[in-house]
């Protein structure tokens, strides 16, 4: 990825987005949006960055591994550290038996009228929105500039293959509504008049890993796109 410079108003950097701490009077550190455990190696360079207090930093990190565990073992069909597809999965189950077990716990298998194996899988949901939540406060943020400090109004998300046709181009239609623009100076701004990592409106972190979108409606709307498995909408009414 390319960094592209942000020149919007600067004011509103100095809180952390996470809690609304004053960014001059905390520790702070530096925080992805995408958190990288989501992502494969080697990361893209550049990768979107931004400066929040250091007990938000560190609260993260037991969900985001749950997160990229869970979805490792749902695209392996198993939480064996052998059997993953996801070389980061595979490491997490490794280095973490207690995670490895959980996400087992969260497996269920059943079988049809005709004797076949049907695997589902019960996601932690209060962990899955944190860290939905987190990279959607961080998303908005890089790209429009607009600290999201209250409780998102909506927390979805679920198999994108679960999504009918319809449901599905709704979900991808990534154009702004009522031919609104991003404000000038916003990265997305930029990346309207440059396409950079853009494609149909979506900015592609990682292909096939990870892609966001972020709009402004009145609120803010961020959907989030993982593995080409997981859809997500996180949504900010005014
Ligand atoms: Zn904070």
């Amino acid at each position: 990825m390319k960094q592209i410079e942000d020149t919007a108003d600067r004011r509103q950097k100095s809180w952390c987005i996470h809690c609304g701490g004053w960014i001059e009077q905390v520790i702070t550190n530096r925080d992805h949006a995408p958190s990288k455990v989501l992502l494969d190696e080697p990361f893209p360079a550049n990768m979107p960055l931004m400066k929040v207090c250091r007990p938000c930093n560190s609260s993260f990190a037991e969900d985001e591994e749950y997160v990229a565990g869970f979805l490792g073992a749902v695209l392996s069909g198993s939480a064996d550290p052998d059997a993953q597809v996801v070389e980061r999965s595979a490491r997490i189950f490794r280095g973490n038996p207690g995670l490895r077990s959980r996400i087992e716990k969260a497996k269920q298998v059943d079988r049809n009228l005709f004797g076949e194996e049907t695997i589902s899988w019960g996601p932690e949901h209060a962990r899955f929105e944190r860290v939905l939540v987190k990279n959607a406060r961080g998303h908005a943020f890089y790209e429009i500039s607009e600290p999201m400090l209250k409780k998102p109004s909506k927390v979805w998300f679920g198999p994108l293959a679960g999504l009918d046709e319809k449901q599905t181009a709704v979900f991808e239609n990534a154009a702004w509504p009522n031919g609104l623009w991003p404000e000038v100076g916003s990265r997305m701004m930029t990346r309207f008049l440059t396409g950079e990592d853009l494609d149909e409106g979506w900015v592609i972190v990682q292909e096939g890993v990870y892609r966001y979108t972020v709009m402004q409606t009145g609120g803010m709307l961020v959907r989030i796109v993982m593995r080409e498995y997981l859809a997500a909408e996180i949504v900010w009414e005014d």
